[in-house]
């Protein structure tokens, strides 16, 4: 098969109703509550990769899981030995999120697989499609774990590492669920079988909204880097302590949430984001002043030395406060991933995708944190944002319009095969 038979073989047109079957199939995959409930390495998160994987057995495709969760479906390509070509994202949430976030993209992935088979359209390179495991940083406070066990970033070592909020390490976590994180290490990629990903993400903000653009192309993705502070103050009665004696730490937490907004206000952090999302206040009684305070903070930035500089600028005020304050102060890193500057190559094969389909695109940088990241670290990525209404994300009121994965899952089905014509040579 010469490249541009393969690149002009007709690819019947996504289907709609299909992709809305998918997602209302995995959306039903949730813990009670509003919003998709289905975080990492639980039963509902096994379940929606086993749904991923009949599908996609039921196409034909070879399937196999891996020690980290992750599942790849395979169609071969007509060159023996090739290394593959692939795209996928994420099948867990964090807790009341949207119905489309990793979803969208796993969907996608599904419908192009569809649309290969279903057309008898042929490729040079093998096709994966993936789903990863345990993207949400949500339960434990490090994401992309299972991208980042598949491009060697993590360990077995680091799944002893993470706790959730009820002790329980990913490893544990992990085997209750039938996976086996001591043979992880089997779960790692093979940078040389693989040329290039795609993965079609929703936005999570709204710039493709504002602009009227139903496609974006992301040119870098944002790092963070995550800490917990541990204030310790000393826990007395709200009525017969005086203010003058009192070691309250929710009062330095507050001055210190109020300090991260501040840090990533000022000129020097235009771009950064710098967010406090969880406070766990020890006793929390509405008649004892707080004796502790646990305080999240989470650092984006695409700049990577201001991402870590920032990072430690926080930890810096917060002391200050803590130390005039008399309070106990011990900052703990939980997460740091670097942020990454997607292959303008890659970027330009989409691009000249979009035009041939009279497709409008505009290139954006990704705020949040993806899979894309990781597999960026082995092999040439691209990213495909589709719109996100009102741009909102992690929460039950996420959504995207079928018409748009629909729009973006043509553009990832004729991408991938412009990719594997390109690189055939
Ligand atoms: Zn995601």
């Amino acid at each position: 098969v010469s490249g541009a038979a393969v690149a002009d073989h007709p690819l019947a047109t996504v289907s709609a109703q299909r992709i809305d079957a998918l997602l209302d199939g995995f959306a039903a995959l949730s813990a009670p509550g509003p919003g998709v409930t289905r975080l990492c390495h639980t039963p509902l998160e096994r379940q929606a990769h086993d749904v991923f994987a009949a599908t996609m057995r039921e196409l034909g495709l070879h399937v196999r899981s891996d020690a980290a969760g992750n599942t790849v479906a395979e169609r071969p390509g007509t060159r023996v030995g090739a290394p593959a070509i692939g795209t996928g994202s994420h099948l867990d949430s964090v807790p009341h999120g949207g119905r489309f976030d990793g979803v969208a993209g796993v969907v996608a992935a599904m419908e192009v697989a569809r649309l290969l088979v279903d057309g008898d359209v042929p490729h040079v390179h093998p096709l994966r499609f993936v789903a990863f495991a345990a993207e949400e940083g949500a339960r434990f406070g490090r994401a992309m774990n299972g991208s980042g066990i598949a491009c060697g970033a993590l360990g077995p070592a680091d799944l002893d590492a993470v706790r959730d909020a009820d002790g329980i390490t990913m490893a544990e976590a992990m085997r209750s669920v039938g996976l086996d994180p001591a043979a992880v290490a089997a779960a790692r990629w093979d940078p040389t079988d693989w040329a290039g990903f795609l993965e079609l993400h929703i936005e999570q903000g709204s710039v493709l909204e504002r602009a009227g653009v139903g496609v974006g192309l992301v040119d870098a993705i944002s790092g963070s880097t995550r800490m917990a502070l541990h204030l310790t103050g000393r826990a007395s009665h709200t009525g017969g302590t005086p203010m003058h004696l009192r070691a309250d730490a929710m009062a330095a937490a507050a001055e210190i949430v109020l300090q991260v907004e501040g840090v990533a206000c000022d000129d020097r952090h235009r771009g950064t984001r710098a967010t406090v999302g969880r406070l766990t206040v020890e006793p929390g009684s509405i008649t004892t002043i707080a004796g502790a305070v646990d305080l999240s903070v989470d650092v984006r930035d695409v700049d990577a030395d201001r991402q870590r500089a920032t990072a430690a600028e926080i930890v810096g005020r917060a002391s200050a406060i803590a130390r005039r304050r008399g309070i106990g102060l011990r900052a703990e890193m939980l997460a740091d991933a670097a942020p990454v500057v997607l292959p303008t190559w890659v970027r330009g094969v989409v691009a000249d995708t979009a035009e041939r389909l009279d497709v409008g695109y505009r290139v954006l940088p990704s705020g949040a944190s993806h899979d894309s990241q990781m597999v960026g670290r082995i092999v040439p990525t691209g990213m495909i944002f589709v719109p996100s209404r009102d741009g909102i994300s992690h929460a039950p009121q996420e959504w995207t319009a079928t018409a748009d994965i629909a729009a973006g899952t043509d553009l990832l089905a004729a991408a991938l095969l412009e990719l594997d014509r390109r690189l055939a040579g």
